[in-house]
């Protein structure tokens, strides 16, 4: 995929002449970057300065060995010793994106190693933390209406030490199906460490009653709960500028209380209270990367996400052009940069944006999928399914059956109008809205901004195929938002299919 030029060749030159460079740019090997088999036989780059050691296959580490020679090798030369100047092109522009060039690429990525190390932790909390909430003239907000959404999550937990502590000595009630409380947790390994979570039989919290209450609550009182219990729907992630928090839409009553709950400030000292308290805060890993090979830093990524949430949606804007302009302003930014950051003339448009024509994705009625990854991502959800019912767990297997068919409404490409078939109420609308504004900061938070916004357009478009399909069951062809309320609730319960699904979305024809 090639991206437009914005520095031209002559203009390099130009550039190049202005500091006596008579001759092109010669590639090399960044210095402090080594290269030599491992144990396996396999090629690996180690580097000292990045803290990493990374395979490599055999025609990039050829081109790497080439480079590592003297002073490097001009792009016509390398092009004479491998053969095939695309070639050339493809695995330059490979090296360049992992940091193992010399460049202004790589003395960026250096910089910004010290600034990450010299900052403040982004993991700790401080006390004059920012708290940023949900943006915009009518963000999503919560207010508790007891759906018991909370108490039937996948998993109960992650739950901190003093909740754990706390729970495993307490008695329970005639609600509760265990009379103790440490009959009442369960653990699941997650990277090698053991998370704690309210146990659960039939798909829901052991203390949940028939009459939807809890009975820790009733028992013991509302901050006897777990803090995952009381955070719900509250979600938290760290920048180093500040704590975003966002909403899990999952939760039922997220919008039946947009109304009635309170403006997001006043929940300040709630959201300080449960950090204090030890709630679970992913911070961002820094320095940020827009995308593979174009580093930045902390003020610029800040800067881009004011950007992209400065221009605000109205009540009745479509939602998918909304993201579509959201992402062709992330592109023009990235591709700037990358463009600036180049180590030569050849590797203009070397970039790989993960966001590679979603836009135009977003604005029209084609398919986004490969119709066999489709199928394959069903016949894995079916045995899942299946699974979870012989463990007893109907509730998470008819979440899974729903994800299903979700996919069918993708495979048969349903959509809303102006493309598809499907009209859209206000509220309903306004549910998909939300899940842009909503989503944006967390999705940038964790890893790649380019990966994040891709997976952040898949959610959405699943989330309005899940509700067609859902209303088109019903016989009818207006979408509302009680069908957008359940769609909302199956994507936010199944984040690593939607990520799954990130992975099979096709990329039109240029
Ligand atoms: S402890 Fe109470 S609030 Fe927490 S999951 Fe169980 S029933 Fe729900």
């Amino acid at each position: 995929m090639s991206f437009p030029c914005r520095r031209s060749v002559s203009a390099w030159t130009t550039r190049s002449a202005r500091n006596r460079v008579t001759e092109p740019p010669r590639y090399q090997l960044r210095s402090g970057v080594r290269l030599a088999r491992g144990k396996d036989g396999r090629w690996l780059v180690q580097d000292k300065a990045l803290r990493r050691a990374i395979r490599l296959g055999d025609k990039d580490a050829r081109v790497l060995r080439l480079l590592s020679q003297g002073r490097g090798l001009r792009f016509d030369q390398l092009v004479g010793k491998v053969g095939n100047a695309a070639e050339v092109r493809r695995r330059l522009g490979a090296l360049a994106r992992l940091f193992v060039l010399a460049g202004p690429r790589s003395r960026q990525r250096l910089a910004l190693q010290q600034e990450a190390a010299s900052g403040v932790k982004v993991g700790q909390e401080r006390t004059d933390e920012a708290i940023i909430f949900p943006q915009g003239s009518n963000p999503p907000r919560h207010a508790c209406v007891a759906t018991g959404a909370c108490c039937s999550a996948s998993f109960l937990g992650p739950m901190s030490e003093p909740d754990r502590l706390r729970v495993s000595g307490l008695t329970l009630g005639k609600r509760s199906q265990v009379s103790l409380g440490s009959e009442a947790l369960e653990s699941v390994e997650f990277q090698g460490q053991e998370l704690w979570g309210m146990r659960r039989i039939a798909g829901s919290c052991v203390a949940l009653g028939d009459d939807g209450l809890c009975d820790v609550h009733a028992e013991h009182g509302y901050d006897v709960k777990p803090i995952p219990c009381r955070q719900f729907p509250l979600r938290f992630h760290r920048m180093p500028w500040g704590l975003h928090v966002s909403l899990l839409l999952a939760c039922e009553g997220y919008d039946r209380a947009r109304d009635a709950a309170e403006p997001w400030p006043s929940r300040t000292a709630e959201v300080r209270g449960f950090v204090a308290e030890g709630a679970h805060v992913p911070a961002c890993a820094l320095p940020f990367e827009w995308t593979a090979g174009v580093p930045a830093s902390i003020s610029d990524t800040q800067t881009l996400l004011g950007a992209l949430q400065a221009d605000e949606a109205a009540d009745d804007a479509c939602p998918r052009s909304w993201l579509a302009a959201i992402i062709d302003k992330f592109e023009r930014t990235a591709i700037e940069r990358g463009e600036d950051l180049q180590e030569g003339p050849e590797l203009s448009g070397s970039l790989r944006l993960a966001t590679a024509r979603l836009p135009g994705q977003l604005r029209d009625s084609t398919p986004w999928f490969d119709l066999a990854g489709l199928t394959a991502h069903q016949a894995h959800l079916a045995q899942r399914s299946a699974m979870l019912i012989a463990r007893d767990e109907p509730a998470d297997a008819e979440r899974l059956t729903r994800f299903a068919l979700g996919i069918d409404a993708l495979k048969a490409n349903l959509q809303l109008q102006p493309r598809g078939d499907f009209g859209v109420s206000g509220p309903a609308r306004r549910h998909l809205l939300d899940v842009v504004a909503n989503d944006l900061p967390a999705q940038i938070a964790i890893g790649h901004l380019d990966a994040g916004l891709t997976n952040l357009a898949v959610r959405l478009r699943f989330i309005e195929a899940l509700a067609c399909a859902l209303c088109q069951a019903e016989g009818k062809t207006q979408v509302t938002a009680r069908h957008t309320t359940l769609a909302l609730k199956v994507a936010y319960r199944s984040e690593p299919d939607i990520t799954a699904l990130a992975k099979s979305r096709t990329e039109p024809p240029s």
